[in-house]
């Protein structure tokens, strides 16, 4: 059986120390862009300034094969060869871990949705839970900067799917099945677009300048 905190991972943990109820700003945030762009860096501090967690797919997986639940087993399978983790596991630890009481009132969703079942799968989540996504924030950088920033990573993380194979599927999944949802958002006027490249404080200005 998946152990019940399953869902909680270490960027989802709000500080003690954090805003206090009244100055939360009921933010209901994506984070999307390629792989190595900062999205994992941005959300920590939009995370921080809105006081709402910071929930991370891939963290939540992380620490599920870290502790070597049934849901870390399985997904291993995939991640390591870069592929997505089955849809139906993925759309439900999202589910349980938006449904959880540190989220009522926010959230930033870092790496999901990942496909085109996925924003289904997302919208129908908020339709039942009734609190709509208040923008999509995504980052763009060029093609050598995410290359040169994805091979540091690796070299300080030692992720297990940071092999060359690995790196190469995931970025390929990206170009093919994440990337085109920019446009859906787009066309639902929720989409908000920052150069992931610069100082770090500085594109969070920019951010949240823009997000208001
Ligand atoms: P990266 O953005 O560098 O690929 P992540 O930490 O976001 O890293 O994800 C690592 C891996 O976790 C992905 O390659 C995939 O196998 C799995 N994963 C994360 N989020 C999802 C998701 N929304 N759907 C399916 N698999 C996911």
């Amino acid at each position: 059986m998946v152990h019940d905190c399953y869902v909680t991972n270490r960027a989802s943990e709000v500080p003690a120390s954090g805003p206090n109820e009244t100055e939360r700003n009921n933010m209901r945030l994506l984070i999307m862009g390629p792989q190595g762009v900062g999205k994992g860096t941005q959300a920590a501090l939009l995370s921080e300034h809105y006081g709402i967690p910071a929930i991370s797919t891939g963290d939540i997986f992380r620490y599920n094969i870290k502790n070597k639940t049934d849901l870390g087993v399985e997904a291993l399978k995939y991640i390591d060869k870069g592929e997505l983790v089955p849809d139906e596991l993925t759309n439900k630890i999202v589910k349980d871990r938006l449904a959880m009481d540190d989220a009522k009132n926010g959230w930033i969703l870092d790496g999901y949705p990942r496909n085109a079942s996925q924003v289904e799968a997302l919208d129908a989540i908020l339709e039942e839970l009734n609190t709509p996504l208040d923008a999509v924030v995504a980052l763009d950088a060029d093609h050598d900067v995410l290359m040169e920033r994805m091979k540091k990573r690796a070299e300080i993380e030692g992720r297990s799917d940071d092999t060359p194979e690995a790196i190469a599927k995931r970025l390929d999944v990206y170009a093919k099945e994440t990337a085109p949802l920019l446009d859906i958002y787009q066309k639902r006027g929720l989409l908000k677009t920052f150069d992931g490249v610069g100082a770090v404080d500085e594109i969070q200005a920019t951010i949240v300048a823009k997000l208001g």
